[in-house]
């Protein structure tokens, strides 16, 4: 659990980062977003859901609109302008074929290098459980991350015009309770607490703490227990897939 986080690769020029809601990458992934989009990476955004059962006290019809308008200025306070929803219910999506297809249809469109996603696993770390959401989405990523590059999978999507792409060299998880590489964030860190502080409805409707001193609190909490690991940097941590 202590070992050394290598570094993460980064010559690559183009990545897809897929989750399930708006603020899932702002907890930790965007820091590391703004150092790629500054030296001239692209990265595009697609949000499985609009996070319309994400806050208690607004109902889902009012909230989708609004997280939606939150996460595309999330995006662009870390440089990135492609954001895209699909528009599966948010607390149920479901894991299957029907999810892998869109996903696949995604990464086929944008052929990415690099593929971003959030925790998978059950947990993020001992008994402290995920959500569906995320398990079902990190996992189906993971694995339409091959099925692009399949000819004989999700033939349709090739009729569509949808060719094949097996240029994805990782599946890079963020928040894993299992790391195994690291961004140092020194220069991307106030974007990072910008990027989630963008998210205020959510924030507002999560604590009662002031917003900023929330996603500051949040951000140097686990950016500095990685840097431990990496070389006394603070650090966003993945587990990175290659393939
Ligand atoms: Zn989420």
């Amino acid at each position: 659990m202590t070992a050394p986080l290598e570094a993460m690769p980064t010559d690559w020029q183009s990545c897809l980062a897929i989750v399930a809601h708006p603020d899932d990458l702002e907890y930790g992934a965007a820091a590391a977003v703004a150092t790629w989009t500054d030296r001239g990476a692209e990265v595009g955004y697609l949000l499985v859901t609009r996070g319309e059962a994400g806050i208690d006290g607004i109902d889902p019809s009012r909230c989708a609109p609004l997280r939606e308008k939150e996460q595309r200025a999330s995006a662009e306070v870390v440089g990135v302008r492609s954001v895209e929803f699909l528009d599966h219910r948010d607390g149920v999506i479901e894991y299957g074929v029907g999810l892998r297809r869109d996903l696949t249809a995604a990464i086929r469109r944008h052929r990415p290098e690099l593929v971003l996603t959030l925790n998978h696993q059950d947990t993020w770390g001992g008994t402290y459980w995920n959500s569906p959401d995320h398990r079902a989405v990190g996992r189906a990523v993971l694995d339409a991350a091959g099925d692009a590059g399949n000819r004989w999978i999700f033939t349709d999507l090739a009729d569509d015009g949808l060719e094949p792409w097996g240029g994805v060299r990782w599946v890079a998880v963020a928040g894993s309770p299992n790391p195994t590489h690291a961004v140092d964030v020194s220069e991307g860190f106030e974007r990072g607490v910008r990027s989630l502080l963008a998210h205020r409805a959510y924030i507002e409707g999560l604590t009662d703490e002031d917003p900023e001193t929330y996603c500051r609190n949040f951000l140097t909490g686990t950016t500095r227990s990685a840097a431990s690991r990496f070389g006394g940097r603070p650090a966003t941590t993945f587990e990175l897939f290659p393939r």
